[in-house]
């Protein structure tokens, strides 16, 4: 049984053959399995034994297509920091196809620095090991704070090297994903001005990912409702573990809404709303408090994808459009004020609570205060400790007593609530010191011990062990880091 693979399937030959192209991965020179996530593939259902296999390694590496469905790399278009690029697509990855869960739902294997295909452009289609590495870990992260996200299967280094600023180990990052079709896609597919192919793939999206939409009398109207929801949620998420994704452009949002494109993103360790650590944005269109509204932006350029499809019996199509897209704001402000509610450990939602909140967040920022030990040593506080940690993250002590003496009139003090708070207050994150030293003893001395411990810690943040002590605490002056780069 080790030769037979679980990727079964091609789904996205469903598609009109203009989005995607049918494309051979490049090989690697001498793979090895620097990791296989296979806490994944257990909750997948999906046994270890084909990706420990020679032909798994082989396969995952790019070398052996042999009795695979044929890879192919997907088409999309994209505004890049506002900026229309007709023609990106996978320029470096190849869908390899869906394997079956426990529970029958499809899940996407995609290589990604696979090698050269037709979208590339002047790229070289590879990966370097460090991007790869950043991307497990983040995307790990992701997930264990229960984001919705694509996930880090494994890591292939290729044995290969390749140029960037220096010359650096190449690898294959294998990514899963529930879909790999992004709001740039759906731009692709109305840039070719068939309404037949915009249709398909909206056709394609509401088969595969909302079977319940499909009778329903407006099931595109409904579609890009279910999309506006699931992302109003999905950036409040991110941005209540301090979460900024850094290059939100429409070909890194994915359609079902998980975070996907791991590139110069970090969590923040002290407080600042308007937050930004990617070198290349240089306005702050991606700050951590400016998500809501790009997300916005971005589903605009989805819904005018979608104006061809509108049944217009009864108004226009841009104000059938205009009415679902003014429903993001107060979705996203919504979860975004429940979940800070969860987070301060208060159960009621009224204008004085969230005030405080408000004065907090500003307080924060002043204070220069590290935004998860915040929470995690008010949820302490919240159990009956000691407020000394606490008191100590405070620049002036004094100001800590006064806010604790406002929180405790407003906090609650029954016990469920009080360990919500520890489920929306993580002890720890993926720190970007913690991140770059781990990177670092990997490229430099191939040294993977920190990565292997840091990748196992971060399947759960919430709880304190002994596994994840190391990593609770934010940088020393001296690791501080304050940029972030796409390495890629
Ligand atoms: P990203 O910044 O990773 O979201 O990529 C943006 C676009 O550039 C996508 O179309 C990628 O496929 C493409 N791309 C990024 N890096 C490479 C590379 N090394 N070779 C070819 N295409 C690439
Ligand atoms: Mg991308």
């Amino acid at each position: 049984m080790l030769n037979d693979s679980p990727i079964r399937l091609q789904r996205y030959h469903a598609l009109p053959k203009i989005m995607f192209s049918e494309s051979n991965t490049s090989g690697s020179s001498t793979p090895s399995l620097i990791e296989l996530n296979e806490n994944l593939l257990k909750e997948y259902g999906i046994d270890s034994g084909w990706f420990k296999s020679k032909k798994g390694l082989m396969t995952l590496a790019g070398n052996d297509t042999e009795l695979m469905n044929s890879p192919l790399a997907m088409a999309y278009s994209g505004h890049q920091f506002g900026h229309w690029v007709p023609i990106l697509g996978d320029g470096r990855a190849h869908m390899l196809g869906q394997m079956k869960t426990y529970n029958d739902s499809l899940i996407d294997v995609q290589l990604k620095g696979s090698g050269r295909t037709n979208y590339s452009r002047g790229g070289d289609g590879r990966a370097t090991l460090g991007s790869v590495l950043r991307e497990y870990l983040i995307s790990e992260a992701m997930a264990g704070l229960s984001i919705p996200t694509t996930r880090a299967l494994a890591i292939i280094k290729t044995g290969d090297m390749v140029q960037r600023e220096n010359i650096v180990s190449s690898a294959i990052l294998v990514r899963t994903a529930a879909s790999h079709i992004r709001v740039g896609t759906f731009q692709y597919a109305s840039a070719t001005q068939q309404v037949s192919v915009i249709k398909a793939l909206a056709d394609f999206v509401i088969n595969q990912h909302f079977p319940e939409i499909e009778q329903h009398d407006d099931k595109y109207v409904a579609l890009l409702n279910k999309v506006i929801e699931q992302q109003a949620e999905l950036i409040a998420k991110w941005m209540l573990v301090g979460f900024i994704h850094g290059v939100m452009n429409t070909d890194n949002m994915s359609i079902v809404s998980e975070t996907i494109d791991y590139g110069p993103c970090a969590f923040m360790d002290t407080f600042k709303s308007n937050r930004v650590f990617s070198s290349i944005d240089r306005y702050g269109r991606y700050a951590w408090d400016q998500q809501a509204t790009i997300a916005v932006w971005n589903l605009n350029r989805l819904a005018e994808t979608f104006l061809p499809l509108l049944d217009l019996k009864t108004k226009s199509a841009i104000v059938i459009v205009e009415e679902q897209l003014a429903k993001f704001t107060s979705k996203f402000n919504l979860f975004l004020q429940q979940g800070l509610i969860k987070k301060f450990g208060f159960h009621e939602r009224t204008g004085k609570h969230l005030e405080f909140i408000n004065d907090s967040l500003m307080m924060l920022s002043k204070q220069k205060i590290d935004f998860t030990l915040f929470f995690n040593y008010l949820t302490n506080v919240n159990k009956g400790d000691t407020e000394g940690l606490f008191l100590e993250l405070f620049s002036d002590r004094e100001k800590g007593i006064m806010w604790l003496n406002e929180w405790q009139k407003l906090k609650s003090d029954n016990p469920e609530i009080k360990l919500a708070m520890r489920q929306v207050n993580p002890v720890f994150i993926a720190r970007n010191h913690q991140v770059e030293k781990a990177i670092r003893a990997a490229e430099d001395y191939g040294d993977y011990s920190l990565f292997k411990r840091f990748a196992k810690s971060l399947i759960n943040p919430f709880e304190v062990s002994s596994d994840n002590e190391e990593f609770n605490f934010p940088p020393t002056p001296e690791e501080i880091i304050t940029q972030t780069f796409c390495g890629t």
